[in-house]
């Protein structure tokens, strides 16, 4: 039986035994310090700026994958395993994963949970127009809009980890600054596309800060959310319009089915009019991991030269 006293008389007689344990306490220290924030993020956009920012302090697990609709995703219950163990999450907010919301509200009681998307002001953000409540949450298509969450990703890893706010602000400032000229190349690739020709069709509404920022006129069959169906009327609309225009090629997205693009293309042809697919953007998930497309930067590049391709292309 050892008390308190005791131990402390043995402790005194050991010089060896004290030196052990101000190793112990330094080296529990030096752990600490090294041990990874562990984040979750929803989106593999938002998963991306996090792992830019925090670098070798973070460890990065993305629920959504390449392909995954956002909108309509459900958590699974590894999903819960590791937002529970989590040290932050964060995820989109702007009504992007409205179905996860209680979740997150849930978990936000006992954790570090933080819609990065809802740092932008409201007077940079586009208001949804079925439901005048809302707004539209694709602000990732717009590299400007992207430095808020930057930003805020920024703010967070600092608030969630103080010994790291050199390292956070030094990554933020430069893949900010990677952002920006990023943007600068999509200006420039879209611009040289004619004016007539900056149309922008798609099968969901996921582009209008894309079509704000760069001039282009957009139309998505289905709105904001794909978790409304496109009516019979909003298809026969878009194939006049495509008729009427001569508009060349329209757009299919990785995240969502390509059936609606299908049915414009087939109904143009009913008229006399060729409409081919201009290509596949990346519209609400990036590409798969470990390609370019499976970064931000690389999925914004890649639609870009997408679109500036076929709407330029002499087809
Ligand atoms: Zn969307």
């Amino acid at each position: 039986m050892t008390t308190r006293r005791s131990f402390h008389a043995w402790l005194g007689r050991s010089a060896l035994a004290a030196a052990l344990l101000m190793t112990a306490g330094f080296s529990a220290t030096a752990t600490a310090q090294e041990k990874t924030l562990d984040v979750v993020a929803t989106t593999g956009m938002l998963g991306d700026a996090v792992q830019q920012v925090g670098g070798d302090r973070v460890k990065v697990t993305t629920l959504m994958g390449s392909g995954v609709d956002p909108h309509t995703y459900r958590q699974t219950r590894s999903d819960i395993a590791r937002l529970t163990r989590a040290d932050v999450i964060v995820w989109h907010g702007l009504h992007l994963e409205a179905q996860l919301k209680p979740l997150f509200e849930d978990l936000a009681r006992r954790k570090r949970v933080v819609p990065l998307a809802e740092a932008i002001p409201k007077d940079r953000l586009l208001g949804d127009e079925d439901d005048t409540a809302l707004y539209d949450p694709h602000v990732w298509m717009d590299p400007e809009l992207w430095q808020f969450i930057i930003s805020r990703a920024r703010d967070t890893l600092i608030e969630a980890d103080p010994a790291g706010r050199d390292v956070y602000e030094a990554n933020a400032k430069r893949y900010s600054e990677e952002v920006s000229a990023l943007n600068g190349r999509v200006k420039a690739l879209l611009q040289s596309v004619p004016e007539q020709g900056r149309v922008l069709v798609t099968a969901h509404d996921a582009f209008r800060y894309f079509g704000r920022a760069n001039g282009y006129e957009v139309l998505g069959i289905q709105g904001i959310s794909t978790e409304s169906e496109a009516s019979l009327h909003r298809v026969e609309e878009l194939v006049r319009f495509l008729v009427n225009r001569k508009i060349k090629a329209i757009f299919v997205e990785s995240s969502v089915s390509d059936q609606n693009i299908r049915a414009l293309i087939e109904g143009a042809a009913a008229r006399g009019h060729k409409v081919v697919i201009g290509g596949e953007l990346f519209s609400d998930a990036m590409g798969a991991p470990g390609t370019v497309e499976g970064t931000y930067i690389g999925m914004i590049e890649h639609n870009a030269k997408t679109v500036a391709g076929a709407l330029k292309g002499g087809n």
